[in-house]
């Protein structure tokens, strides 16, 4: 099987199917979606869903603003959406240090536009009756902070792509590029994008595919924890990993109804948590754990998890659990997200929303479809987030985003 296309998306998680959506809606005629497996069986379906604005850099600001805005524009656009739930998020401070952070990250986020606060330690309480009492010095909040939930994002993406006619194609892998190839705008098929330019120079190449070659002047790669094998199939060294992440939610109980339970991240610990059908959501990685894909639940790190959240949420204590799982979360060294042209390949980008696909996915996606189309972005400035901010040992140039999971920083590709 021979085929040719205007772009061919690679992965068919978040990033890469909000991405091929994107693509479709900017003015391309034919977007050919592959995913190896079946749409949103990446990390993709298996995520807790939690949005927030409250960044610790600007990009990671805009790229949260954006897809929340986006969120709540979908119903509109396609007719569902990915249920997102504005619940509020509280970022609480336990220690003098982190008071001082907060309060300059704050004035960073307020600048740029988030309506956060500052809550003393009784507001803090007061806020969220199921926390220990007296534990905090005060944190961040933001009303407009919320969730989604991941299987509905990918049923709203699936709908988003047969909508708008992005061809998908499940079940088929991608094996790598070949240079060269003849794309659809060398036979004149090729559409040009309304207000942006088609920058393919009609070079093209061939995306090879276990179902064959697909001729195409763009290729955005995605592939969230198999970004780098992704990376090296099309001969580029994408410094991505993958980590294991483990999610609990527990019995229901009258004290944790969702009237009464914001978000809150314990970033020191990482942990984070969120109501969730009548009980509690949280969630967590092992920063001691060496990298690598794992999906096998770790009981040892459960009861470290559960012992962390007694400890501040004491009615979970006695709570049995409804749900349990570990799934392979997406990271990055410095743990922003990647958005970029591929060096020395004409007409690839790669993205990589770097463990936050549920809050920064669509924006990372819309941005990646922007830079395939012109080489850049109104979304943000990407110009920092490309490959070239990595050094041969994947180390990046950029200061790490501080409101982050405490993934390892080592990449097992590395
Ligand atoms: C347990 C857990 C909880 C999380 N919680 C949150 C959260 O609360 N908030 C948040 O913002 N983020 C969260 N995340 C992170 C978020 O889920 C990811 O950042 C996001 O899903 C990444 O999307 P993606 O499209 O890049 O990757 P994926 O969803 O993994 O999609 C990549 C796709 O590429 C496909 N693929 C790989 N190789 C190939 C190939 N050779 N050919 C074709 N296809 C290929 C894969 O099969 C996969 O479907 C969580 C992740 C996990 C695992």
């Amino acid at each position: 099987m021979s085929d040719a296309a205007d772009a061919v998306v690679v992965g068919g998680g978040t990033v890469g199917a909000w991405c091929a959506y994107f693509l479709r809606q900017a003015g391309l005629a034919r977007v050919v979606l592959i995913e190896k497996g079946l749409l949103g069986q990446g990390a993709s379906s298996r995520a807790a869903g939690v949005v927030r604005m409250q960044g610790g850099t600007p990009e990671a600001v805009r790229l949260g603003q954006w897809s929340r805005r986006f969120y709540l524009s979908q119903r509109d656009e396609i007719g569902t959406d990915s249920g997102f739930t504005e619940q509020g998020y509280l970022l609480p401070c336990f220690t003098e240090a982190e008071v001082a952070a907060a309060h300059a990250r704050m004035e960073m986020q307020a600048a740029l536009g988030v309506p956060v606060r500052w809550l003393d330690p009784g507001e803090v309480d007061a806020i969220n009756p199921t926390l220990a009492p007296g534990q905090t010095l005060g944190g961040t909040f933001c009303a407009q902070d919320g969730f989604i939930t991941p299987p509905r994002n990918v049923a709203a993406y699936t709908v988003a792509l047969i909508r708008s006619g992005v061809e998908v194609r499940e079940r088929v892998a991608f094996r790598g590029l070949e240079a060269g190839g003849r794309g659809v705008e060398a036979e004149g098929r090729g559409v040009e994008a309304e207000g942006r330019g088609l920058e393919t120079e009609g070079r093209g190449v061939a995306v090879e595919t276990s179902q064959g070659p697909i001729h195409t002047g763009l290729v955005v790669l995605t592939g969230g924890p198999k970004l780098a094998e992704v990376g090296r199939l099309a001969g580029l060294r994408i410094p991505a990993g993958g980590a294991r992440h483990q999610v609990a939610v527990t019995e229901r109980h009258p004290d944790l109804d969702r009237a009464r339970v914001p978000m809150v991240f314990d970033l020191a610990a990482g942990l984070y948590w969120r109501p969730e059908e009548g009980g509690l959501l949280f969630g967590m990685s092992n920063p001691d754990e060496p990298p690598g894909e794992n999906r096998e639940v770790d009981e040892e790190y459960l009861a470290k998890m559960r012992a962390r959240l007694a400890a501040l949420v004491p009615v979970t204590a006695g709570l049995g659990l409804r749900r349990l799982w570990a799934a392979t979360i997406d990271f990055t060294p410095d743990h922003l997200p990647i958005i970029g042209r591929a060096p020395g390949l004409d007409g690839v980008t790669v993205a990589c929303a770097g463990g936050a696909g549920m809050m920064w996915g669509p924006g990372v996606a819309r941005a990646a479809a922007d830079v395939a189309l012109t080489g850049s972005s109104d979304v943000l400035d990407v110009s920092p987030l490309g490959l070239d901010r990595f050094d041969e040992a994947g180390h990046s140039r950029l200061a790490t985003d501080p409101i982050a999971l405490p993934f390892p920083e080592r990449i097992a590709s590395s």
